[in-house]
Formats: C-alpha cells, structure tokens, sequence
C-alpha cells in the first residue's frame, strides 16, 4: 500500500459548516427557516451566516474564542450554528432557564467575548454580569437579537438601555455576504461548548470538535432515516446540545426549519398542520405533553405522517403508547452532551410489528443498539470491570467509544480523566443491563440507583409501573434514608387533572407489579414535579426533600 502515495495532506479536515455552502448551491431556492412571516431560503441562510461571521471576525473575534447565545428557538438562534463558528469561534448556546448566579459561572468560566441575547432574558443577562468577578477578564459585549413576535409586556428592560445595545440586523449590515468563512485548521479545532443541564451535578463545558459534529450528525440522519428536504418542528432547544446535532443536519439534507419561541401543545399542532411538519424532537415529558392535550388541540393531519424522535430521559411505556394512539411515529434513543447526539438507538424490527402492543411499546422503550458512528458499547460490571452477562437483569455502567466523544470538559483535566479512561472508553453514568438480543436498557444513573439493604433498585422502574396508574400524570421516585434498609424508594407524584388516587393505593399499586423492596414506601404529592428546562426530572431538588424528611 505504501507505493500508493497516499497523502493525508489531500484530506479537508471534517466539518458539518459546509453542508450549508452545500445547501446554498443545491437547494437554494428551497425554505431553510420559517418563523411566523419571516421566511428564508437556503441561499439567504448562507449569505447571512457568512456576514455574521466576517461582523464577528470584524469586532476582534479570533480562532478559539467563545462566542454565546441566550435565545430560544428563532432563527437567529439557528444561524448562530454556523455563522460563529465560521468565524473560528466556539459556539456556547446557554440554557435559558438558568438563574443569573449560574449565567455568571458559566460566562466567567468560558471566558465568552460576545453575547447574543434575546429581549426575553436581558434582564437575567444584566444581573449576571453584575455577578461577574471583579478583575476578571472583561465582560462580553452585549448584541440584542430583536424579534418581531415577542410580546414586549413581558419585557423588563427599558427602552433607553435597549436603545443603547447594538443589534443581531445591525451587525449583519456590517458584515460580508462573500467572506471567505474560517476553515478549521484540523478537524480536531473546537467548535461547540455545552454546559451539562447539570441533572446530577455541577454544570460541566463539554467541548465537542469540529470531526465529532460532522460524524455525529451525519450519523443521526442515518439512524433517524431522514429523506431529503424534511420539515422539522423546533421543539427541542437549540440550546440543549445543539438541538442534538440537527441545525447541521437540516442543511445536509435541504430541511425547512420551522422555528418556535416556546413549546405550547396549541402551538405545536397548529404549526404541524400548517406547515406540513415531518419531524420533530420532544423529550419524554414534552411528548407527554403533547399526548395529553385536550382533545380539541391533539390533531395530527394523519396517524403516522409526524416522526418524533424522543429521547434525553427515560421513555415512560404509557407515554409512548399514548403518543402512538394520538398518531405519532415514535423512534427512541439515547445520547448525552458529551457525545453532541444519538449513540444508541432503538432500531426497529420488522417482526416486532406482528407483537401485542404492550409488548411492543415494551421493546421499544429501551434504549437499543449503538448509531453507526458509535465503534463500540459496552455494559461494564463496577466492581470487575467486565462486560456484564446478556442476561437483561445484571446492571452495570454503559461505556462508549467513537469518534464523537467530545475532547473533553473545558478548563477540567481531572473531571475529563474521570470520564475518558486511559484505555479510550467514555464513561457515561448511567446504569443499564443488557438484553439476550445484544439491545441495551437503561436502568438509572449512577447517582440516582437507590441501595436498598444492599440491593439495587431501579428508580426508573418503578417510576414506569408508577407511570402506568391511569391518574399519575408525572412520577420521580428517589431514595428516602430509611432505618432499617439503609435508603427506601420515595415517590414524588403529580396527578392529571380531576383525578384522584391516594399514596396508600399507589403503593399497593406498585406492590402488585414489584417486589416488595422495590415499591414506594412513601409517596409525596406535588402539583408539579420540578423539571429542567428540557424536562428532565431535577432529582438532586428531590433527594434533598427527601432528605429533609427524616428516616422512614
Ligand atoms: P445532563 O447529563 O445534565 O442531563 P445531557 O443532556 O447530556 O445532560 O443528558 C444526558 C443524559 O440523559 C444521559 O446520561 C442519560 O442519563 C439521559 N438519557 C438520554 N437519553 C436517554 C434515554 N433514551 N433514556 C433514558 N435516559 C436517557
């Protein structure tokens, strides 16, 4: 082979920026993003990322430097994803949700240079920076993105210091429609920083490069078997792990972007119906959501027309089965931040079709097989460290390795070298067995498995038998330190509207579908659990209630 020449210098470094050069060439004319009247085609998408990235390039932005976003789904939101890294920046997309003292943390830690903001979170923005620390490195600059659609009366800024900020259209004005964008100078450049939604721990900047994204989204476009010129609903946030890779990923196969500032069930349908929704993303929760709806919203245009791809928690069996009988096409997977997408998924088979629908809905709340990208995955025994037995009952931690695991977290060797062993496995945290047909099932996070007399109790399986109770409408179950078993399962419930059912019945419930260590052995009711902003269940808020109440 070596008489073949081969030359690596031949090779352009792998970056997904180019699908839009692509896009722009290919489908130029087509729809890129639609917002209420705002309608762009691919053409225009790719003029103004390109000015976006010559303005930032123009106010002193270098190759490496962070540049942020604190925005909802609109679609300067969407350009950000490629015209800042166009620029040699490092897109950081903050979760909206945060209070001022996190922003701050964030912003002081990733040392971002600019700041795009939405009106909406100004004023979070002002008392962050205020939080900044004295002496640190200056302060971002500020650049409002204005939006026709948002309803000033929510706003809290006044209109002297909006009239003071320059905005996202101003600085396009200033930028080239013809720049020539940044190319990283290997594929290994960072591109992305995400800071973890922090479910279990402190807020990590997981740093993912240029090559991950690229493979990661070409990759969940394969699994997902996304056809050509999609239209996908923004349902997911853009913050939340890029949206899990899918603003690259629409401008490879000519998508329409159908942007949302907020995700209301009304709004949801009406924008499916009205523009012809293909595809969307919804979390567990926001699935539920949708599935519950009152009957009068719930309308699809047609049983099995909309393919939702939910993931980023656990998969509750009743929500699943509710989605598919209101008409949605359910595909389920599983992935993190630090791997900027899908790496396991639930891929379908043909004679499962011919099953009872229990059984069904059943296989395919598990998590799945790994996504074409991900080379290897294993369950790993803590304790000995082998893989454990395909036995669907041992539990153990999933551990990955492939080419989209991130670099590693920002400013942290030792929580990196935590997670990326020596031997190139990424550790993951979460607790799942594995099935005789080589699918996988998540069983918990480490830090949620409930020890209970020295056994393992899933938290995640009692909260699907908890699931299933025709009155619950959102379960969290955590342990409860407990006097004579160390911890106890502690369920924390929400009922759907006009239902009633009492702890007591919930926990017999429970019993007739567990054994009897597994089962709640107390029972809070809450008007609402608390959620991160893309729904997942804040455990940690509920351990520490639970801790607060004492031994049982
Ligand atoms: P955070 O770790 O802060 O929640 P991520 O958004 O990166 O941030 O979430 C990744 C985690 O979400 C995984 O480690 C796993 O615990 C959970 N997760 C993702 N997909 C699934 C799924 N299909 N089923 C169960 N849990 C999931």
């Amino acid at each position: 082979m070596e008489k073949l020449g081969m030359n690596p210098v031949n090779s352009c470094p792998l970056t997904p920026l180019g699908f839009l050069e692509r896009a722009a060439t290919a489908f130029g004319g087509c729809r890129s993003v639609v917002y209420h009247d705002v309608v762009w085609t691919w053409r225009q998408t790719f003029r103004r990322c390109l000015r976006l990235a010559s303005a930032l390039v123009s106010l002193g932005v270098s190759r490496g430097d962070v540049v942020s976003a604190l925005l909802p789904n609109v679609p300067a939101m969407y350009e950000m994803h490629f015209g800042v890294p166009m620029s040699g920046a490092v897109l950081n997309t903050i979760n909206t949700s945060l209070d001022a003292p996190t922003v701050a943390v964030l912003l002081a830690h990733s040392g971002a240079k600019i700041i795009f903001a939405d009106p909406a979170f100004l004023s979070l923005l002002a008392d962050a920076l205020r939080l900044l620390p004295a002496g640190g490195q200056p302060a971002p600059c500020v650049i409002l993105v204005e939006d026709p659609y948002y309803k000033e009366e929510e706003s809290t800024t006044s209109d002297e210091e909006l009239a003071a900020l320059t905005t996202y259209e101003m600085l396009l004005e200033m930028g080239d429609p013809e720049f020539a964008w940044v190319r990283p100078a290997t594929e290994w450049d960072p591109m992305i920083l995400n800071y973890t939604s922090g479910t279990t721990s402190a807020p990590k900047g997981v740093v993912n490069c240029h090559r991950g994204i690229f493979l990661i989204t070409v990759n969940s476009l394969i699994d997902w078997a996304v056809p050509a010129r999609p239209t996908f609903l923004w349902t997911l946030p853009m913050f939340h792990a890029n949206g899990s890779s899918f603003p690259w990923g629409m401008a490879m196969v000519g998508g329409t972007n159908v942007c949302l500032r907020r995700v209301d069930a009304a709004e949801v349908y009406a924008a499916i119906s009205r523009h012809d929704v293909t595809h969307l993303c919804a979390s567990p929760m926001v699935l539920n959501v949708l599935a519950n709806a009152p009957e009068g919203v719930r309308r699809l245009p047609a049983a099995g027309k909309v393919r939702v791809l939910t993931g980023g928690a656990q998969l509750p069996v009743a929500v699943l089965e509710l989605a598919e009988a209101v008409g949605f096409q359910v595909s389920h997977g599983y992935g993190l931040s630090e791997t900027g997408g899908l790496v396991v998924s639930c891929v379908w088979k043909e004679e499962w079709n011919k099953l009872p629908a229990p059984e069904r809905a059943r296989l395919k709340t598990r998590q799945g097989v790994r996504t074409p990208v991900m080379a290897e995955v294993d369950i790993l025994d803590s304790e000995t460290g082998r893989s454990v037995p395909r036995d669907g009952s041992t539990m153990g931690e999933i551990v990955l390795r492939g080419s989209c695991v991130m670099l590693g977290y920002l400013n942290d060797v030792k929580a990196t070298e935590a997670a990326i062993r020596d031997d190139g496995w990424f550790h993951t945290g979460d607790i799942a067995v594995m099935h005789p047909d080589g699918y996988l099932e998540i069983r918990d996070r480490s830090k949620d498995v409930i020890v209970s007399g020295g056994d393992s109790i899933s938290s995640m399986e009692v909260e699907s038998a908890l699931y299933g109770h025709p009155a619950v409408n959102d379960a969290a179950v955590v342990a409860r330190p407990d006097e004579v078993s160390g911890e106890a399962p502690c369920a924390f419930v929400s009922l759907k509207e006009a239902s009633t059912v009492t702890a007591d019945e919930l926990i017999a419930w429970s019993r007739e579908r567990m054994p009897d260590f597994m089962a709640p052995k107390t029972v809070v009711f809450r008007t609402e659990l608390p959620k991160t902003s893309t729904g997942k269940m804040k455990k940690y808020v509920l351990r520490n209630l639970a801790n607060d109440m004492g031994p049982t």
